[in-house]
């Protein structure tokens, strides 16, 4: 069991969600029990000793291996989610898209100083979404950053605008 085992069962869909794209479908790769249990040890094995105290997985398919990475490491969990789902209060950070522009928020209480936080996404592309991720952790004042992704698009150069984090590590890069 090795990386590119699990880089053989993420399906590439054609032209999803419009003309144009190569879209990676994780899903494949999570049905997969093999597959599944290798990314969270592989994770677990890079992580271990990097001192994580909180992973914040990011809407919605950070909140999949997120989680289980949490518990492997010892750490808590923590949502970064789309606006107006998140109960008590939220910090909130706008970010461009191609067209129009979308936010994250996050509770105000949910890190600290103290705090070492893994931000967990599935996948990397333009990092606009992980970049606005990261502030706002940064911004409730956290000890330390680092990125996480299952899958990064290496040539659109995503990580370059994610230099401010301690650490950005992609498991799979295309
Ligand atoms: P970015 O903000 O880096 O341009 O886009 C990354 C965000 O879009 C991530 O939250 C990711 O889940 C989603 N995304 C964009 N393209 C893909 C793709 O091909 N496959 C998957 N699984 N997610 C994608």
């Amino acid at each position: 069991m090795n990386i590119e085992y699990v880089k053989s069962v993420i399906r590439n869909v054609p032209d999803f969600p419009k003309p144009g794209i190569q879209f990676k479908d994780i899903t494949t790769a999570l049905k997969d029990p093999k597959a599944l249990s290798f990314m969270i040890d592989h994770l677990y094995e890079y992580y271990k000793d990097k001192g994580i105290t909180k992973v914040a997985g990011i809407e919605s398919r950070g909140f999949i291996i997120g989680p289980a990475l949490a518990a492997r490491l010892g750490a808590g969990f923590v949502m970064i989610r789309k606006p107006g789902k998140l109960p008590a209060d939220t910090i909130q950070k706008s970010y461009a898209l191609e067209y129009g522009e979308d936010t994250i928020e996050m509770h105000k209480d949910a890190i600290g100083e103290n705090d070492v936080v893994l931000v967990h996404d599935d996948l990397l592309a333009t990092g606009g979404t992980a970049l606005a991720a990261l502030e706002l952790v940064q911004e409730v004042g956290a000890k330390s950053v680092l990125v996480n992704f299952l899958i990064e698009l290496a040539f659109l150069d995503g990580t370059a605008r994610l230099s401010s984090a301690e650490d950005v590590y992609a498991m799979i890069k295309y």
